[in-house]
């Protein structure tokens, strides 16, 4: 992979005065799961010549990392199933960047070790429940275990600081909030608690029904204990709280219910190479175009991203009432 360019600093501001430091890249959109809220059971996954290659993906790392981007998260899909990540990994690894990964856990047994190799700073893990039977019917996947042993694994090679995601939904998992604290607690993990998004048309519930804010989530959870708040903040949209006898940190996402966007410092890029400034709109850039038409102009590349700042929208206006608002699956979108 070819040679980092200098970094320009501040060169990513947009027309509201936010500064984007934080790029979310989707290595593939394919996964080895199907969770309820983010695909459907037959999804139709990308023919491969619209996926950008891996050498294309670090273009894109690299032109970011260029222009003052100091955190790249991997995601998708799931980025540790696409053939070759580690290569990227390993690539982007040597940018000035925190290089972070947000996974469902499936593969860490496997890869725990050299993802630590290759300096990937964290690990963002999701778990929506510790019952076999009931991860089976929210992943459509019987991979548990897999999963607790690969958490196992993320810490054994030496990650720290590894936080859990969980979408809670009512009448699925919000009777397992207390389980999910416990168990971070019990394995020094942090645990971020998400507030389920109407990206994608799924028929499998009605999101509005099963919508569970935070708030809900945080009465739940200080039934047993008490929440203090902090001012912490790991570049994303976590609110985090403490607990007076635990180091474990537990962080809200509230797409609906705390709106984050003035304080947005992100964009994504999917893994088309659609560059896209907000989540919940589709504002977007074809970057993939620019860089198939024009090989090797990275100078091409790193202006088309800065004119993009003028494309980010205000804010979002998610609303379940009138789902699907967003036709991208989240797994498209990169979460
Ligand atoms: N496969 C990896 C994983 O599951 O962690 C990375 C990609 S996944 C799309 C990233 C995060 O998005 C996961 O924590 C998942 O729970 C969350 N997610 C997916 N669909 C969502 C939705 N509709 N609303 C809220 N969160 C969602
Ligand atoms: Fe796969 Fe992650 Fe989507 Fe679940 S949330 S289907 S693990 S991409």
């Amino acid at each position: 992979m070819t040679t980092p360019t200098e970094t320009q600093p501040n060169a990513l501001i947009d027309d509201f005065g936010r500064r984007v430091d934080y790029v979310r890249l989707s290595v593939t959109d394919r996964c080895d799961f199907r969770c309820v809220y983010c695909m459907s059971e037959n999804m139709e996954f990308l023919p491969k010549p619209q996926v950008l290659t891996l050498e294309e993906l670090y273009q894109v790392a690299e032109s970011f990392s260029s222009l003052g981007v100091k955190k790249i998260r991997l995601t998708g899909g799931e980025p540790l199933v696409r053939r070759g990540v580690m290569e990227l990994i390993r690539a982007i690894g040597k940018l000035p960047v925190d290089q972070v990964i947000t996974t469902n856990g499936s593969q860490l047994t496997r890869l725990a070790g050299q993802l630590r190799d290759a300096g990937v700073s964290r690990l963002n893990i999701s778990l929506d429940s510790l019952q076999a039977d009931r991860f089976h019917r929210l992943t459509r996947s019987d991979r548990l275990q897999q999963v607790l042993d690969g958490i196992d694994a993320a810490r054994e090679a030496g990650f720290e600081r590894i936080k859990l995601n969980a979408v809670i939904m009512k009448g699925r998992n919000d009777d397992e909030v207390l389980d999910l604290v416990e168990y971070a607690r019990d394995n020094a993990l942090d645990i971020s608690f998400i507030e389920e998004m109407p990206l994608g048309g799924i028929t499998e519930h009605d999101r509005a029904e099963a919508y569970c804010s935070s708030d809900e989530v945080m009465a739940l959870i200080e039934q047993r204990h008490p929440l203090i708040a902090t001012t912490e903040r790991t570049a994303g949209p976590s609110r985090y709280y403490r607990m007076s006898d635990s180091d474990s940190r537990i962080g809200f996402i509230s797409p609906h219910s705390h709106n984050f966007c003035s304080e947005c410092n992100r964009v994504r890029v999917t893994v088309e190479g659609r560059l896209l400034l907000c989540l919940g709109n589709e504002h977007s850039v074809d970057l993939r175009q620019v860089m198939r038409a024009n090989p090797g102009n990275a100078e091409l590349l790193r202006q088309t991203i800065i004119d993009s700042m003028a494309l980010k929208p205000e804010r979002h206006w998610f609303d379940l009432d009138e789902e699907p608002q967003i036709l991208r699956f989240m797994n498209m979108t990169g979460g």
